[in-house]
This record gives structure tokens, C-alpha cells and sequence, in this order.
């Protein structure tokens, strides 16, 4: 299995790698730039190309980027859909440096405009943007549905890619705290929840998992990470999600609250549990 958490390549690529390594993970999520904006640091091609060697000896799986959360590709003030419409595009182009990357992003926020006009926006930029020729896949993240996100419903995310020119590049990553805070039963419906996810959205397009406990209940509309067993979805449904056939052989990434050590803790478990 590939199981890994969220690491900062604030001091590089190889350097996050060997954090990787060392606290027993075998692929990892990283933010593209600050996750509260700014502009992205340029990639180190020798940097990357000792990390890729390190990956490759150690089998790693796919590992992903995560744009920053300041990115609101459904923004109504003129200023911030300009910042996420160039920040997008940046880093796409970014990408390029780090092979086989998927990309994930949170759809973005109508901010009161609707979720029809959202979605319009979004794809809107999606089209503006892909060329076609990228070799990474965009993830559409599963939000939790707070304040005025797009995409915490499947219908919505397929919306999404519906309008899309290349839809043969877009993804999607599934968050388990996130799907449980909208709403989506898989602690007593696991089966109907991903039967559903492949008749709306198609399991081929299912490309990672970002693996968390909620803090907040079931179908509160909230966003707050908790680690693994001490939130309201607990231990065994979250195991029982992972250890699923379709959900096993994909990049599991843990988001929860914790320092390097309580990742390590964590991904142990995991692997106790999984038998790996
Ligand atoms: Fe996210
Ligand atoms: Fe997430
Ligand atoms: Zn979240």
C-alpha cells in the first residue's frame, strides 16, 4: 500500500523525502507554495532528480501537491479570481518539474454567487488553463461543504468535469473527513456510498485519498481534522474504508493534527492494521 502524510519541501525535495522514509511512509502530499499564498519557490531539477532516485529505490507511490487554500478559482472579487487564475496556471507549469505528481485542489468558493455560477467559474478556468499537454492529473478535491464550497456533493464534482475540454486529465481525491461532514454515510453505507461515487462521478477517476478523523459530527457542514480514531468517525470505519478493493491500491495521505513523530505513529497503525 502507499501511505504517507502532509510534509513541507520548504528545505527540499530530497530532504522531504528522507522525512518520508524515516517515519515509514512510501509517498507524501506537499502544498505547491505557502498554503496561505504568495508566490511558489522555483523547483531544483538536481534537488527533484536525488529525490526521484530516493522514491524510485524505495517504491514509492504517487505522490501528490496540494495548491494553496487561498486559491478560490469561484472568487467574486475580481483581485482573488485573479490571483487563483495566475496561481493555477503557475502552477501547472510548476508541475512539469515533478513527474507523475497529481495535482489536488479545492474546487473553490462561490462566495455567494451559487453553486451553479461557481461551478461555471471553475471550469471556466480549468478550459482557460489546460493546454492538453500536462502530464499531471488534476484532482478535485471532496470538500466538506462549509461556508460556500463547491464539490461536497459527487453530482457537483462531476458537473465540474463535465464542462471540462480535457477531462481525460481531471481526477479526484477523496477526503474521509471531508465526505463525512457532508454527509456521505460510509461508517453504515461503505458500499452504497462508493456505488454511488462510481455511478455519478466513475471509481476510474478516483486517484487518492486524503486519510483524517473528524472533529465535528456527521453532516455538520464543518472542516476540522482529527487524528486518526480520536474524532466522531473513528478507528474501525476508517479502517474498513482503506482496507475496501477499490480504495487499497491508491496513495492514502494522512491530513490529521500532528508532528512528524504522531504521523509515524499513525501511519504504524496503519500498516499493523493493513498487514503491510
Ligand atoms: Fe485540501
Ligand atoms: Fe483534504
Ligand atoms: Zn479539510
Amino acid at each position: 500500500m502507499y501511505i504517507g502524510c502532509h510534509l513541507s519541501i520548504a528545505k527540499g525535495f530530497e530532504s522531504a523525502v528522507k522525512e518520508a522514509i524515516s517515519i515509514g511512509a512510501n509517498t507524501f502530499q506537499f502544498f505547491t507554495r505557502n498554503p496561505r499564498g504568495g508566490s511558489a519557490r522555483a523547483a531544483d531539477p538536481q534537488d527533484y532528480a536525488k529525490a526521484a532516485e530516493l522514491m524510485q529505490a524505495n517504491r514509492f507511490g504517487p505522490l501528490l501537491a496540494h495548491a494553496p487554500y487561498t486559491m478560490n478559482l469561484a472568487a467574486a472579487d475580481p483581485k482573488v479570481f485573479d490571483f487563483a487564475k495566475r496561481s493555477f496556471k503557475e502552477d501547472l507549469e510548476r508541475m512539469e518539474a515533478f513527474p507523475a505528481t497529481l495535482y489536488n485542489f479545492h474546487p473553490g468558493s462561490h462566495v455567494g454567487q451559487g453553486v451553479e455560477k461557481g461551478i461555471e467559474l471553475i471550469s471556466g478556468i480549468i478550459n482557460e488553463t489546460l493546454t492538453g499537454n500536462e502530464t499531471t492529473t488534476l484532482l478535485l478535491e471532496t470538500m466538506s461543504g462549509k461556508g460556500s464550497e463547491v464539490g461536497f456533493t459527487f453530482e457537483q464534482l462531476r458537473e465540474i468535469i463535465d464542462r471540462v475540454n480535457y477531462q481525460e486529465k481531471m481526477g479526484v481525491c477523496l477526503d474521509t473527513c471531508h465526505i463525512f461532514s457532508a454527509g456521505y454515510d460510509y461508517i453504515h453505507q461503505l458500499d452504497q456510498v462508493l456505488e454511488e461515487f462510481d455511478k455519478i462521478i466513475g471509481l476510474d477517476r478516483l486517484k487518492a485519498i486524503h486519510f483524517n478523523d473528524s472533529m465535528t459530527p456527521f453532516n455538520e457542514k464543518k472542516d476540522r481534522h482529527e487524528k486518526l480514531g480520536k474524532g466522531l468517525i473513528g478507528l474501525e470505519p476508517l479502517i474498513r474504508f482503506i482496507e475496501h478493493p477499490v480504495i487499497r491500491p491508491l496513495p492514502i495521505l494522512l491530513e490529521t493534527p500532528n508532528e512528524p513523530e504522531g504521523y509515524a505513529e499513525e501511519i504504524a497503525l496503519i500498516k499493523g492494521r493493513m498487514g503491510v
